[in-house]
């Protein structure tokens, strides 16, 4: 008997296990694959390796600068005071299980594919190299990822979310994060090339599903269009799940993705870390909902309308990338973007500057 079984090991559900162990709880961490390498660009705000004590031997490289583009301009932004660090998915979720582990929690590789809830607790049977396996516990968190089956299977519903479309080039190099925008390439959300390892990872996410619009990418970069593409979904982010009976969502399996950046791994985090300070103090769970909105409702809904407003039009995307080319908007959005902002001031701020665009 277990107090907290976590389905899935990512940066949420080994994040959560970390917390929980630490704390003294009794952790069941169930991963299905402990090789798996989750499709992502790695890129990561570099304040969180010492928000959640993460070694900074983790990261492959600091990017300093980031490249902003559309048909008509090209906006290069330093990033050198908040750089942003890529990481390897591989590496960095096995280091993070690996401090679960240190923590005390239990780690098996097995794949979770019954959960049963009562009124006292949850049971879960899965299946691992060895069998089948059944464990109890008195909660459950749901840290299993975009295609979630806890999800399925409790609520019956799949998680919103956009399509990507990557390919890791190793011929083509970078040491910038560059962002692509324009309806040919997404609609609805951008285009990246980012450094992956001595080449780039390029990729798009788009709420269509089309092959044009990665063929788009790489005409850009002169590049064939038989280059091998991966594809997976990434939430689109609509308002977050937080729990259900004695069952809490986290990270991507709570949608818990910030829109127009499409940044997951620090929110997936920072989720697992407030949900494990609300079992430790033994809240009730709602406390999780109010203490994650009080910190990024504002933030999220903010940029999911912005993205709605300017990523779907290339004459909203000709605005917006006018409206970044003055320095004083970049300073603004990395405020926002690192959380050290007061939000009505900066809405006061954007307002003024779109009318000034328009007079
Ligand atoms: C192409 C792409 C690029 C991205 N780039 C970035 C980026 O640069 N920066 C960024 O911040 N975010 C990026 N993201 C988003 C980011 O990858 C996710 O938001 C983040 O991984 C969420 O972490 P998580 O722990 O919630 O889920 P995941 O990382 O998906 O982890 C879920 C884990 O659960 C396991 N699992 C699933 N089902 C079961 C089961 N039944 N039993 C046991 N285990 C199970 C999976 O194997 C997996 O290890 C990108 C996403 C995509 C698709």
């Amino acid at each position: 008997m277990y107090d907290v079984i976590i389905t899935g090991a990512g940066p949420a559900g080994a994040m959560a296990g970390k917390y929980l162990a630490a704390a003294g709880k009794r952790v069941l961490l169930l991963q299905k694959d402990l090789s798996f390498k989750k499709p992502c660009g790695g890129g990561l705000r570099i304040d969180a390796f010492d928000e959640f004590d993460i070694d900074r031997k983790q990261i492959q490289c600091i990017v300093n600068e980031i490249v902003i583009e559309s048909k008509k301009s090209h906006i290069t932004y330093d990033i050198s005071h908040s750089p942003l660090a890529i990481v390897n998915r591989v590496t960095f979720d096995q280091g993070l299980r690996s401090d679960a582990v240190k923590a005390g929690a239990e780690l098996l590789e097995e794949k979770v594919v019954n959960i049963f809830t009562t009124e006292t607790g949850v049971k879960v049977e899965t299946e691992g190299k060895a069998g089948k396996n059944r464990y109890e516990a008195d909660y459950l968190i749901a840290a299993d990822g975009v295609h979630s089956f806890v999800r399925k299977q409790i609520r019956r519903e799949k998680i919103p979310a956009y399509l990507t479309h990557y390919s890791e080039i190793m011929s083509l190099k970078t040491t910038k994060c560059h962002f692509y925008f324009g309806t040919s390439i997404s609609k609805g959300a951008y285009g990246w090339r980012f450094p992956y390892g001595n080449g780039s990872d390029v990729g798009i996410a788009a709420s269509q599903h089309d092959k044009k619009y990665i063929d788009a990418l790489f005409d850009i970069f002169g590049l064939k269009k038989d280059q091998k593409i991966r594809g997976y979904k990434i939430p689109v982010w609509q308002e977050a799940l937080f729990y259900d009976k004695r069952i809490f969502y986290v990270g991507d399996a709570a949608g818990q993705v910030l829109p127009f950046t499409y940044e997951g791994i620090y929110y997936a985090m920072k989720s697992a870390k407030i949900l494990s300070e609300v079992i430790v103090e033994e809240c009730k769970p709602e406390v999780y909902k109010e203490r994650w909105n009080h910190l990024y409702l504002k933030k999220f809904s903010i940029l999911s309308r912005l993205e709605k407003l300017f990523l779907h039009h290339d004459f909203m995307i000709h605005v917006m990338m006018k409206t970044l080319e003055r320095e004083e908007v970049r300073k603004k959005l990395l405020t926002l973007w690192m959380d050290q902002y007061d939000i009505r001031l900066n809405l006061r701020f954007f307002i003024t500057i779109f009318k000034n665009l328009f007079r």
